[in-house]
C-alpha cells in the first residue's frame, strides 16, 4: 500500500511568542510526508522547489526514504515563501506574506509508478489541482484532502466538484462551518458528508478533533500537557499522522478511523513542540507509540462490572 502526498513544499518564516526563525522548511507536503514516513516506507510526494532550494533540505526527506520523483524543480524562479506570526495565544496568526513563486504554475504530474497509489493526500492546494491529480490516479482506496478557507470563499464551484470524489475531508471547526452555512458541528457535518466525503474530521486546535463516519461520531481529546512552541504544520501533521497508521495497518473501518484520528493528533502534539518541521525529524517508533498510548489513555473509562447507576 503506497501513500501519495500532494501539496506545497516551501519555506516559512515564522514567529511565535517563543522565537522567530526567518527561514525554515516547511509546506503542507512536507509536513504530512515527514509525518507519514514514521508509519511506512512507501511514500511519494508531488510538488514542486525552486533554484534556491537547498540540498541538505532535499536531503531531509531522502533520509526518510520518501520518494522524489514527483517532485519537480524549476529553476525560473524561488520556492513557495510563507511567513506567519502567531498571537500570544497561538491559536490565531496572521499571515505576513505569501509569495507563490514557482508554486503559481505548478502543474502536478504524476510520474507513471506512482499512477497505482493506494491512499492519496491532497494537502492543501487549488481545488482544481487537487482534482487534476485524483484524474490521473487509476482507483485509489481512499483519497484524504484537506483544504481551507480561501478555497472555500474563492473557489467554491471547483471545491465541490473535487469533494464528490473525495472519502475524508479533514478542515477545522472554522471551516466546517463556513463550507456547510451551519453554526453548528453535527448538523454541519451531516451537510458536508452529503457533498461526498463519508468521512469528515472536524479539528479543534488545542480542543483536539471530531471524527463523523457513515455510522457514529468520535470525539478525540486534545493533550494538554505539552508545551506548544510553534503550531505550523500541526494540521498537516495531523493528516500525516491519520494516513500513515491507516496504510501501515491496512484497515478502513470505523474502529480503525478512529486510531487513525489518535496517531493523527499525537503526531501533531510532537510537531508543536520545535519550530518548523524540526522534531517531525527524530522521532523514535518508542516515542510515537508511548504517546499514543498518553492519547489513548487521556479519556478511556475503565469498564465498571456492577454500573449501579
Ligand atoms: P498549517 O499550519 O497546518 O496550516 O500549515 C502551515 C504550512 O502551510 C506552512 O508550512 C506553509 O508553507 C503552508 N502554506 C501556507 N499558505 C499556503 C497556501 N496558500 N498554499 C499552500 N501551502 C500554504
Amino acid at each position: 500500500m503506497s501513500i501519495l502526498v500532494v501539496g506545497s513544499v516551501a519555506y516559512d518564516g515564522i514567529e511565535t511568542p517563543f522565537g522567530k526563525i526567518d527561514r525554515i522548511l516547511g509546506g503542507s507536503a512536507t509536513y504530512i510526508s515527514l509525518t507519514s514516513s514514521y508509519f511506512h516506507d512507501s511514500l511519494q510526494l508531488v510538488g514542486v522547489v525552486g533554484k534556491d532550494f537547498a540540498d541538505s533540505d532535499l536531503q531531509r526527506f531522502k533520509d526518510k526514504n520518501i520518494d522524489l520523483e514527483g517532485l519537480q524543480i524549476d529553476n525560473s524562479g524561488k520556492t513557495f515563501f510563507w511567513q506567519g506570526k502567531y498571537h500570544f495565544d497561538l491559536n490565531n496568526r496572521d499571515t505576513l506574506d505569501t509569495q507563490l513563486n514557482v508554486f503559481e504554475k505548478f502543474d502536478p504530474v504524476i510520474p507513471e509508478s506512482y499512477k497505482d497509489a493506494s491512499i492519496v493526500c491532497l494537502g492543501n492546494i487549488a481545488p482544481a489541482l487537487q482534482g487534476k491529480v485524483l484524474d490521473q490516479i487509476s482507483k485509489p482506496d481512499l483519497v484524504i484532502l484537506d483544504t481551507m478557507n480561501f478555497w472555500i470563499e474563492g473557489a467554491r464551484e471547483d471545491l465541490n466538484k473535487t469533494l464528490e470524489r473525495v472519502n475524508v475531508l479533514i478542515i477545522n471547526d472554522s471551516e466546517a462551518r463556513e463550507l456547510s452555512g451551519e453554526p453548528n458541528l453535527v448538523k454541519a457535518a451531516e451537510k458536508i458528508q452529503a457533498m461526498g466525503p463519508s468521512t469528515l474530521i472536524i479539528k479543534k486546535g488545542e480542543h483536539g478533533a471530531l471524527l463523523f463516519t457513515e455510522t457514529g461520531i468520535f470525539s478525540a481529546p486534545a493533550f494538554p500537557i505539552i508545551d506548544i512552541f510553534d503550531p505550523t504544520g500541526a494540521g498537516d501533521t495531523f493528516l500525516g499522522g491519520f494516513a500513515g497508521w491507516l496504510a501501515r495497518s491496512g484497515d478502513f473501518s470505523d474502529d480503525n478511523l478512529r486510531r487513525a484520528v489518535i496517531y493523527g493528533s499525537a503526531m501533531a502534539s510532537f510537531c508543536v513542540e520545535k519550530f518548523g518541521p524540526e522534531r517531525l525529524l527524530d522521532l523514535s517508533a518508542t516515542e510515537i507509540s508511548a504517546r499514543y498510548q498518553e492519547f489513548r489513555s487521556l479519556s478511556a473509562i475503565p469498564v465498571q462490572q456492577d454500573n449501579v447507576f
